[in-house]
């Protein structure tokens, strides 16, 4: 098979080449992730090839991804000592595009024309090995196979045809050789043949990679002299994939602080380690501190997201939803593709089912930071309660786990606040509901008049001053089998409260006494008032204004208020 020549391109193959040649895309520094994953995979597959089958006696002794940049020709060039390609699978895998979601892509490609929707699709889709042509004007691939003794030589300017020859001295692995494109020489900013850029490129996305990616890097030392060494410039602590016990709280703190640009400690650290039939790994962190665009619209929110340890994307919307927008931390999934787009990734089931468990992980932590650690947790509500709170009105599967890990202020208390369960513990026998006001103010429910016969009877009541409680008191029906009842709503039926019905006779009697002035009352007040009736909430007050149970507009209640209720 391997007689070499000059073979052309598959027409998907050269659409997509086309599309990198002649592209704009602003991110053009993408090409080398996608030749770091694959030299990445090329590694992994060799050491696997040699523990499981012996048909290959390649030394794995020192697998390692190597980067020679040469300014004076002008290329870069990556290589590694992984698995190689056969002469077959380089026609094969190289020569022709055999991927579904490739295919998808140019699809949408063809039915836009506009050039800003190339930038993004090329962004989110990272489209491999092909995407080397977005910087280089030609490619040359030397590859010999672990199991084989012939090597093959592979190269390209991308515009239509390829040639492909055997080679008898190919070391073992995978070498990409790119030839830069002029244009790339005038702009600092896109030189790939400084290591400074290279390295800053490597840090972004690759510096997990499990692999040591090295380069040579010149050193200046302090008499001037200029040395040459070759260093190892990926991390490869990808602190998530080790073992929980292994990872002391310093390395947890230090890897917040990368993340999350945050100078603080983290106050909870999350580990999450999924195995199974869809792996995963997720450090997720929260803060003490809520940043200062908490509640700005425009912040960025979300985690990192990466692939197999290759970055992928920053502030991944779709992990998490908006009320648990200040969580911070990275996502790695095992086996989603490193071509998942921002816009697939809605209706990716894998992606949807780590937001559920993950969303509940924070939860249930939460809840044990609750029992576990309560000053933790006070500081925790402190800073993210307000946020977490969106959460029962958007997120009605985790109502009640949100619920039983809320706060609120209570006439209980000036300083502390209460839990549901500590509210409904201290309910009196024969109290259904649990009884809240809204306001502007602790103060001015305090001063309420409705707030006179609860506070008579010792009943406690919820003081919700924010506007998000205006919003879950409307959509949260009840915590723990009791309904949620303003007290400035409707008739509050307090006799019913556990004093006996010895007091209904004596109303029904006063109702009749007042039946005069009530009407006359109501056809003076007509146009501004419903209806007027005799009360038993109040105790020094002598009358107050009153929402109907189903009069629930929130600018009617703040009308109210302004009118100084
Ligand atoms: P993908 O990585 O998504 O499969 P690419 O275009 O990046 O798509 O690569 C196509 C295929 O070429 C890879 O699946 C792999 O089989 C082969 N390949 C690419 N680079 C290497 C390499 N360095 N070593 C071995 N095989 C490689
Ligand atoms: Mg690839």
């Amino acid at each position: 098979s391997a007689q070499g020549g000059t073979f052309e391109f598959d027409v998907e193959a050269r659409q997509l080449l086309q599309l990198m040649i002649h592209s704009i895309y602003s991110n053009k520094e993408i090409f080398l992730r996608e030749l770091i994953s694959n030299a990445s995979d090329a590694l992994d597959k060799l050491r696997i090839r040699s523990l499981t089958e012996n048909d290959v006696d390649a030394d794995i002794s020192d697998l390692h991804i190597r980067l020679d940049p040469d300014p004076q020709q002008r290329t870069l060039t990556v290589s590694d000592n992984g698995i190689g390609m056969t002469y077959d699978e380089v026609v094969q895998l190289i020569g022709t595009i055999a991927k579904s979601d490739t295919a998808q892509f140019l699809e949408r490609m063809k039915q836009s024309d506009d050039p800003s929707l190339a930038q993004d699709l090329i962004g989110s889709f990272g489209v491999g090995f092909y995407s080397s042509f977005m910087v280089a004007d030609e490619v040359t691939l030397v590859t010999r196979h672990a199991a084989e003794s012939q090597g093959t030589r592979w190269q390209s300017s991308g515009e239509g045809s390829y040639t492909i020859e055997p080679v008898d001295d190919a070391p073992q692995g995978t070498s990409v050789t790119l030839h830069l494109k002029p244009e790339d020489t005038e702009d600092q900013l896109h030189d790939y043949t400084s290591s400074a850029k290279i390295t800053e490129i490597v840090k972004r996305y690759s510096d997990f990679i499990r692999w040591p990616i090295r380069m040579a890097v010149e050193q200046t030392d302090s008499d001037g002299e200029t040395t040459s060494e070759i260093e190892t410039i990926n991390s490869m602590k990808a602190l998530w994939t080790r073992s929980r016990q292994d990872i002391t709280e310093d390395e947890y703190n230090e890897f917040y602080k990368l993340v999350s640009h945050d100078w603080a400690d983290p106050l909870e650290t999350i580990h999450v380690q999924a195995e199974g039939t869809f792996e995963y790994q997720a450090l997720l962190f929260l803060p003490s501190q809520a940043p200062m665009d908490l509640f700005m619209r425009e912040r960025k929110r979300g985690v990192q997201l990466y692939v197999k340890r290759v970055f992928i994307m920053d502030d991944c919307e779709e992990l998490v939803p908006e009320y648990l927008r200040f969580v911070k931390g990275v996502v790695d999934a095992q086996d989603l593709s490193l071509n998942v787009s921002r816009e697939n990734l809605q209706q990716d089931r894998q992606i949807q089912m780590m937001r559920r468990r993950l969303v509940k992980k924070v939860l249930s932590t939460v809840k044990d930071m609750m029992s576990e650690s309560p000053q933790k947790y006070r500081t925790f509500w402190n800073q993210f309660g307000r946020a977490l709170k969106e959460g029962l009105v958007n997120d009605p599967e985790n109502r009640d786990s949100i619920l039983e890990i809320s706060s609120f202020s209570s006439t209980n208390s000036t300083e502390e606040l209460t839990t549901l369960r500590e509210y409904v513990d201290r309910m009196p026998e024969g109290q259904q509901n649990i009884y809240y006001m809204t306001g502007d103010s602790r103060a001015s429910i305090e001063n309420s008049p409705h707030m006179e016969a609860f506070r008579e009877k010792g009943l406690e009541v919820l003081v919700l001053t924010e506007p998000v409680d205006e919003v879950w008191v409307e959509t949260v029906p009840e915590f723990d089998g009791k309904k949620f009842q303003s007290i400035a709503k409707g008739e509050v039926d307090l006799d019913a409260q556990g004093d006996g019905g010895s007091k209904d006779e004596d109303f029904e009697k006063r109702k009749g006494e007042f039946a005069e002035l009530l009407s006359w009352m109501t056809t003076k007040l007509d146009d501004k008032v419903k209806k007027v009736r005799l009360s038993t909430r109040l105790t020094n007050s002598p009358a107050c204004i009153v929402r109907d149970s189903d009069d629930i507009t929130s600018s009617l209640a703040s009308m109210y208020r302004a009118m100084g209720q």
